[in-house]
């Protein structure tokens, strides 16, 4: 079967268009997915390195502390505690320090210079005991030059959390290199406050919000701004294993920028999408009606042929028998004579209608308004019609209103709007041959109305008769010749009176069409 020139045309629609488009739209969804993930990825890294130079901050802050005991160890002239006591009074998180150099000779220095109880040294004693074997191990890497120190909880009362530091202080030279067990007690608060806090401030520049978490007891202990939201990176503070640094994006995260960035992009690419398809059903809409037309202007060729051919051969014929002198009696004559006329009365209302038609299209058309008395129109144009509607077996009923007042308008014009009502009203009738013409006048308007009882007109398409060349469809009209012209002349004609055409119809029983014209507004000339 050979394809429609419609189909084709949708096809081509969706190769050259939509294929193209649709592609693009599921490379740009892919490759956004892509970009994401690399934009997330070095987002990650950035979190990372973040952290990690905090953690090496407190890391380095732990070697300093460090390196300071071993100094104070191997430098001291006697009073130990005395010079951990200075040592300890400029470190704030330092509450204690310790120097082991046996169970019994241990140096506990408080920082607020409270001296260490008994109690203490049992709890200092009991810790190395239980944790012997990780100091041991600790104290081997030690020599091979790797400090890495043990963390312990020392003591958890209400807010306050201290942890103990215990690494090795090593003396000597490296052949005979003796090691020291020390320590440090740690404040939590403090240390965090003064160490990793202090150094996150420095590195932010107020793109990321920062907690610690104490991961024992479950709660933040240091926020650098209350939010609600998780945090997107935690990492384990290397010194205090027991704490964790979290990181996040200040105000919404990078997962709510990628899913915010997620539904623009979508809404986006539907909204173009949604406008794409919309603009190609306005071309598939708008080509399917230049088509309609091409088409209906093919009809209107052939049927306005036909409806000159038929009057022509009518007027011919009557004229031949008229000269050959074949018709005898004069009343005889006389209906040839009205024949005649009556049909070069519908060939000139026919060309009169096309030639308006071409002049309308082509913007030549002029009219000329002048005031005009309506009801004598309808007369004359009643009285011209008179014989043909006779002739043809109608019913016709005439009724014009009184004191109809003048109005201003294009009489010619009027006229040929008034005949082509009347035209169809004949030509869509079928037994019931009645016309009525009225001619009244409401508070606004003057109606000219002209009623049939014909074929009547379905209500889908009684907006689409006023459309050029447009004819119902059905078989009882295909019958009936015609352009399709008359109607959509009526409603310019009317337009330009800043009047209307309206129409009241139903199948089978009949049709009004009623000119209208406003009173007031009628045109000025
Ligand atoms: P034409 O009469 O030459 O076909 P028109 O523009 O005058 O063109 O009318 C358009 C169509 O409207 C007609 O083909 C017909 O289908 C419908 N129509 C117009 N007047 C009537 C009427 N009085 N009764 C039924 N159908 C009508």
């Amino acid at each position: 079967m050979k394809k429609s020139p419609f189909k084709k045309i949708v096809f081509t629609v969706i190769i050259a268009l939509f294929i193209p488009i649709f592609s693009y739209t599921t490379f740009q969804f892919v490759q956004r997915n892509k970009d994401e993930e690399m934009i997330r990825k070095s987002y990650r890294r950035q979190l990372d390195s973040i952290l990690f130079s905090i953690n090496q901050h407190c890391w380095d802050v732990f070697r300093s502390w460090d390196s300071a005991l071993e100094t104070i160890v191997t430098t001291t002239n006697g009073d130990l505690s005395a010079d951990l006591q200075r040592f300890l009074r400029e470190q704030k998180p330092l509450i204690a320090s310790f120097v082991r150099y046996s169970p019994i000779r241990i140096y506990l220095v408080l920082q607020d210079g409270r001296i260490a109880r008994k109690k203490d040294y049992q709890k200092l004693e009991g810790i190395v005991t239980k944790e012997q074997n990780k100091i041991k191990k600790m104290i081997k890497r030690a020599r091979e030059g790797y400090v890495k120190p043990i963390a312990v909880t020392w003591s958890r009362e209400g807010e306050q959390s201290l942890s103990l530091l215990l690494f090795p202080v090593l003396q000597g030279t490296k052949a005979s290199r003796k090691s020291i067990l020390a320590g440090f007690l740690i404040d939590d608060d403090l240390f965090v406050e003064n160490v990793v806090a202090r150094k996150f401030t420095e590195i932010n520049d107020g793109t990321f919000v920062f907690a610690v978490r104490d991961k024992d007891a479950k709660n933040i202990i240091y926020f650098s701004e209350e939010t609600e939201d998780d945090f997107e990176k935690s990492e384990k503070l290397w010194l205090l294993p027991h704490l964790s640094l979290e990181i996040k994006m200040q105000g919404i995260t990078l997962g709510e920028i990628a899913k915010r960035r997620t539904l623009t992009n979508l809404v986006f690419l539907a909204v173009v999408d949604i406008v794409l398809l919309l603009g190609v059903l306005y071309m598939l809409r708008n080509i399917s009606h230049e088509m309609t037309l091409a088409r209906l202007k093919t009809d209107f060729v052939a049927n306005v042929s036909h409806e000159l051919r038929t009057p022509l051969a009518l007027i011919r014929m009557h004229a031949e028998t008229l000269e050959m002198g074949r018709v005898s009696s004069d009343e005889k004559k006389q209906n040839y004579y009205h024949a005649i006329v009556a049909e070069t009365t519908r060939l000139t209302q026919l060309i009169n209608n096309i030639l308006d038609f071409s002049q309308i299209e082509s913007d030549k058309k002029e009219y000329h308004f002048a005031k005009k008395d309506l009801s004598e129109l309808v007369r004359r144009t009643m009285a011209m019609y008179f014989f043909h509607l006779q002739q043809k077996g109608f019913q016709v009923n005439v009724n014009i209103d009184e004191h109809i007042p003048e109005i201003k308008m294009d009489a010619e014009a009027v006229q040929q709007a008034f005949m082509n009502l009347l035209d169809n009203a004949m030509k869509f009738s079928m037994d019931q041959k009645q016309i009525d013409v009225h001619l009244y006048q409401n508070s606004k308007n003057i109606i000219l109305a002209v009623s049939d009882r014909g074929i009547g007109i379905p209500q889908q398409e009684q907006r689409r008769i006023f459309e050029k060349f447009y004819r119902v469809g059905s078989s009882l009209v295909h019958n009936t010749k015609g352009s399709g012209l008359g109607l959509s002349l009526v409603k310019y004609i009317m337009g330009i009176h800043n009047g209307r055409v309206i129409v009241k119809s139903r199948v089978g029983e009949g049709s009004t069409f009623s000119l209208v014209f406003p009173v007031d507004k009628s045109r000025e000339a």
